[in-house]
């Protein structure tokens, strides 16, 4: 293997036991892209590169967000979160029961409960937090929770949905260079 193949490896190429990609249908997949796009648009602003977007079944975008965490100094604002707190006013319990959230990356532990709390019952996630953890690196600061979102949402009294990790490589360019202090 020459060198360059090396150099053009994804860091993660050497572990073992990571989560593998789940294929989405068109439309999960147009809508993961939508939140990617996001997370770049936030990441443009100085943010972290993480977006969502929340979908009705007949297709109505009902709120997209993206990490402003940089942008305003708030700890809490990443794109689940934020989108969270834009749709709920909004939107009865019911309409967000069957819509879905796409988000970039898989949701951290606030993130998680955010969305149980909304009543949103299906999440889409595109990088997991392992390979994500590769590029926080391994600064304390930079470092998520170790709990799953699954862990949150199979604690709730009813189902939600997670499908992911699914375009991890589309989903991963957004990190790429981002994570340097
Ligand atoms: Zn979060």
């Amino acid at each position: 293997m020459s060198s360059a193949v090396v150099a053009a490896a994804e860091p993660w190429t050497t572990e073992a036991a990571l989560p593998a990609e789940v294929p989405l249908n068109e439309r999960d997949g147009r809508y993961l892209r939508a939140a990617i796009a996001l997370a770049d648009r936030g990441r443009s602003r100085g943010n972290r590169p993480f977006g969502a977007v929340l979908v009705s079944p007949d297709d109505e975008v009902m709120g997209e967000a993206w990490c402003n965490t940089t942008e305003t100094g708030d700890c809490t604002g990443h794109a689940e979160t934020g989108l969270v707190r834009a749709v709920s006013p909004r939107y009865s319990r019911e309409q967000l029961a069957a819509a879905t959230l796409y988000s970039s990356g898989e949701p951290c532990v606030m993130c998680a409960g955010a969305i149980f709390w909304s009543n949103v019952r299906r999440v889409v996630y595109g990088i997991d937090a392992q390979r994500l953890r590769v590029f926080r690196g391994e600064r304390l600061d930079q470092r998520d929770a170790e709990l799953s979102c699954r862990d949150v949402f199979n604690a709730s009294p009813y189902a939600i949905e997670c499908v992911g990790p699914a375009l991890i490589e589309e989903a991963s360019q957004s990190h790429r260079g981002a994570w340097k202090l």
